[in-house]
């Protein structure tokens, strides 16, 4: 049987709630499980992305309903299409709109969805590079995007990105860098610093530099930043920000508060915007895609990203929770 051909049975990692608690199992399923959608699609690729390591761990409420196939992503081909969108022997990818949280998700050889919801592979791109980009690395471009929309080029001074060897840091770090900015990146973890160098970043801070307190107020140091932690760090990386500066904010890796005052905006002119994947609207989901196979160099594809099966899925969520993965974990379903 091919990789992207109908399967009777197929196999998927179900959660399920026992006495409360998550519990992930990989299962047999018959395509009459999955909830019917307008396309049956084969496939070919998954990732992990925080939000999976808290579904998959039962850490928040990020699952709606169980029983549930997780996985916020995935990359394959169509197999059936009851939309004029889509043929069969299509690639496509599906990020967000609720996917592995409300409606079944990507770790599983078979998957069914909206035609909406889908994105045609762009060109220069294929299932597995898609994953390793993923919802982290379309974030990325998104934050990218919000700060190029804010006015932030090249040339005006550093770029700061928090959580820098997280998914969607490690893109953020490689695409800042290939488009020319001065790169400066935020980590907890020194055993990440030659990697960070590797991605493009020209300045290293440390997370616990970055966590102390700060005043309304402090020495300017960034033209831009993309925040994927929220909390004490964010509160700094604005008051840090030059003249007209902007920030992307799009995680709370370290905390979902924050606890700031007006100052920066008001004296500093400096824009704090939001970066949301989930709901992105398709014509700027679209261009992120094409962006993203256009702009990120061929070397992401080679370093920052490792494969695992389903069976691996609870070790490599429990992970990431504990913030110890570095770069992508590409989920190959049929491993
Ligand atoms: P990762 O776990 O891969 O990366 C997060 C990184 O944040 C870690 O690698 C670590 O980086 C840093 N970090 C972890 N814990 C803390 C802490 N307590 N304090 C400070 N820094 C910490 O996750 P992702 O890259 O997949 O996601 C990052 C964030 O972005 C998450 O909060 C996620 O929910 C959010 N997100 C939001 C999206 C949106 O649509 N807005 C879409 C995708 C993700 P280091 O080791 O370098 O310090």
């Amino acid at each position: 049987m091919s990789r992207t051909g109908r399967r009777a049975l197929f196999k998927a990692l179900v959660l399920d709630q026992v006495d409360g608690k998550t519990v992930a199992e990989v299962k047999q399923l018959e395509v009459g499980d999955l909830p019917k959608q307008e396309t049956l699609i084969a496939v070919e690729y998954s990732s992990l992305n925080y939000k999976d390591g808290m579904a998959v761990t039962g850490t928040g409420k990020i699952i709606r309903e169980f029983p549930m196939v997780p996985g916020i992503d995935l990359a394959g081909k169509i197999i059936e299409s009851d939309s004029d969108k889509y043929q069969p022997g299509d690639s496509v990818i599906l990020t967000g709109w609720g996917v592995g949280e409300r409606y079944w998700g990507g770790y599983t050889q078979q998957a069914s969805a909206k035609a909406d919801w889908l994105v045609p592979m762009p060109e220069g791109l294929d299932s597995r590079k898609a994953m390793i980009i993923g919802t982290a690395g379309f974030t990325a471009m998104l934050c990218v995007m919000t700060l190029e929309e804010a006015g932030v080029t090249p040339g005006q001074g550093p770029v700061l990105v928090t959580g820098a060897a997280g998914g969607v840091g490690s893109i953020a770090v490689m695409l800042l860098s290939t488009l020319g900015y001065e790169v400066a990146a935020v980590t907890g973890r020194e055993s990440t610093h030659e990697y960070l160098r590797g991605l493009g970043a020209s300045q290293i801070l440390s997370r616990e530099e970055m966590s102390a307190q700060s005043r309304p107020l402090e020495s300017q140091r960034w033209a831009g930043a993309v925040d994927t932690v929220g909390g004490d760090i964010l509160a700094r990386v604005i008051a840090e920000m030059n003249y007209g500066g902007a920030v992307a904010a799009c995680g709370l890796a370290s905390s979902f508060k924050l606890n700031t005052t007006v100052m920066p905006f008001i004296l500093r002119n400096v824009s704090l915007r939001g970066a949301d994947s989930v709901s992105c609207p398709v014509e700027r989901r679209t261009r992120a895609w094409e962006r993203l196979a256009s702009d990120l160099p061929e070397s992401a594809y080679t370093t920052i990203s490792r494969t695992v099966g389903l069976d691996q899925v609870l070790e490599v969520s429990q992970e990431i929770m504990a913030g110890q993965v570095r770069g992508r974990v590409l989920i190959d379903p049929n491993l």
